[in-house]
């Protein structure tokens, strides 16, 4: 699979307060033909998924002044984007976590360190669908 050049590439959310992996997501999916907007906590996370209706979001989940739980609730209350695939993101990695994601409205979810091929797989998946 290879995206194809195009006037409208996919565009990915990338909700992350870590600046380091903001760099190593942003560099790679962009180089995989993706276009990537990024949210520094939830709640800008909401605000950009509202105004941009991206194709698809990765949310981490430990973020400043609004987490990724409460991020993916909200925009679960937002009908244009019911459907949108969130994968979220957590460092946490605890039995239950994967249940908790996806109890608050994810479609998925990897834990961190996140390996890129890995991400990628995850990210070609859910915009089959
Ligand atoms: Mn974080």
């Amino acid at each position: 699979f290879a995206t194809a050049p195009s006037q409208h590439p996919p565009c990915i959310l990338l909700a992350e307060d870590n600046q380091a992996n903001v760099n190593t997501f942003t560099e790679y999916l962009k180089a995989k033909g993706y276009a990537v907007l990024v949210a520094r906590n939830g709640r800008e996370a909401v605000d950009l998924a509202i105004q941009k209706q991206p194709n698809l979001i990765l949310m981490d989940i430990q973020m400043p002044t609004m987490n990724g739980l409460d991020a993916i609730q909200e925009i679960r209350t937002v009908s244009h984007l019911a459907h949108t695939p969130i994968i979220a993101v957590t460092a946490l990695a605890m039995r239950g976590d994967r249940e908790r994601c996806l109890a608050a409205g994810a479609n998925d979810y990897l834990s961190k360190p996140v390996s890129l091929k890995k991400l990628l797989e995850t990210v070609q998946a859910h915009l089959l669908h």
